[in-house]
């Protein structure tokens, strides 16, 4: 076959898509077709091919929406990581909008899609898909055949479905956290506090090592510890946290700097909670 023999489909709504897709579910959805790019540079194929059918996602208007109740915040699949920076900018929860101004560079945030991100895979390093798992975080996963809602980090699509929308709950944290290293090494994390104390603690980390790591007993651990943690407090959660990331072909280094990170949120927790 020729590349020219390429055929492209532009479905003009969501339910065009997914009757589309559920006829040729071998077809390439192709968002905004960045992660995709990548994967080409990166492959062995020379010069790379595109499959011979192409579903293009962005004339689906559904897909471009961005939806606000009182409980939660609703992010299109098709939405760019840039218009969700920018559109959500005094709505999206701060380590949300922090993983996501970490992906690529403008360029690459002005045409990659939320749901390509968290369809691509966790090459990157897990950004977005850490911040959802803190935030609880869903996605909407849809076939000809039905819809799905499943936790936003596990989004796998089966065959024939398509990821439509991301649901964030609305909730306040009165403490967030986010930072990423040039490993890739991931650290995601938000807090309630009260009272001077800290009442739930929702914690991620991620890594291409060993992907993603959030753990509710471990963040239980802490759970009603007063501010500013007792050093046994911090020093039993630092500890638990390095043995569960004794992990094969994770070396000492990134377990301790991944410890490191995990350490530099605590110490926000101190400074934010009454001392
Ligand atoms: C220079 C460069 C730097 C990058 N840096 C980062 C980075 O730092 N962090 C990071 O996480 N990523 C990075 N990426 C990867 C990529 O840009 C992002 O993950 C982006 O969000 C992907 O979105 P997209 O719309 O371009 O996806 P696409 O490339 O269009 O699609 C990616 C995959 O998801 C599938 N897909 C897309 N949308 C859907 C949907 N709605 N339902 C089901 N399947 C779907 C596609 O079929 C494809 O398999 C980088 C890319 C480049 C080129």
């Amino acid at each position: 076959m020729r590349d020219r023999d390429i055929k492209v489909y532009r479905p003009r709504s969501l339910n065009g898509l997914l009757r589309l897709y559920s006829l040729d579910p071998d077809a390439l959805l192709y968002a905004g077709g960045t992660a995709i790019a990548l994967r080409a540079a990166a492959g062995r194929e020379r010069p790379f091919r595109l499959p011979p059918r192409l579903i293009m996602l962005g004339n689906v208007p559904e897909l471009g929406r961005i939806t606000r109740t009182p409980r939660h915040l609703d992010i299109g699949a098709g939405v760019t990581l840039g218009r969700a920076l920018s559109t959500g900018r005094n709505v999206l929860p701060a380590v949300l909008a922090q993983a996501i101004a970490s992906v690529g560079t403008p360029p690459v945030r002005n045409l990659g899609t939320i749901g390509g991100n968290l369809c691509a895979g966790r090459e990157d390093g897990g950004a977005v898909p850490s911040a959802l798992a803190v935030l609880d975080g869903q996605v909407e996963l849809r076939s000809a055949a039905g819809a799905r809602w499943v936790r936003a980090w596990l989004a796998e699509p089966r065959r024939g479905e398509v990821l439509t929308r991301v649901r964030i709950p609305m909730e306040e944290w009165q403490a967030q956290g986010f930072r990423r290293l040039a490993s890739g090494l991931t650290l995601a994390a938000a807090a309630r506090l009260g009272r001077g104390a800290l009442e739930t603690l929702h914690f991620c980390l991620a890594g291409s090592d060993f992907g993603l790591l959030r753990s509710r007993e471990l963040e239980d651990s802490l759970k009603n510890a007063r501010l500013p943690l007792a050093p046994r407090a911090r020093q039993g959660f630092l500890r638990e946290l390095e043995e569960r990331l004794t992990i094969p072909g994770l070396g000492s280094y990134a377990r301790a700097t991944a410890v490191r990170l995990a350490g530099w949120f605590l110490d926000r927790l101190d400074e934010a909670g009454p001392g």
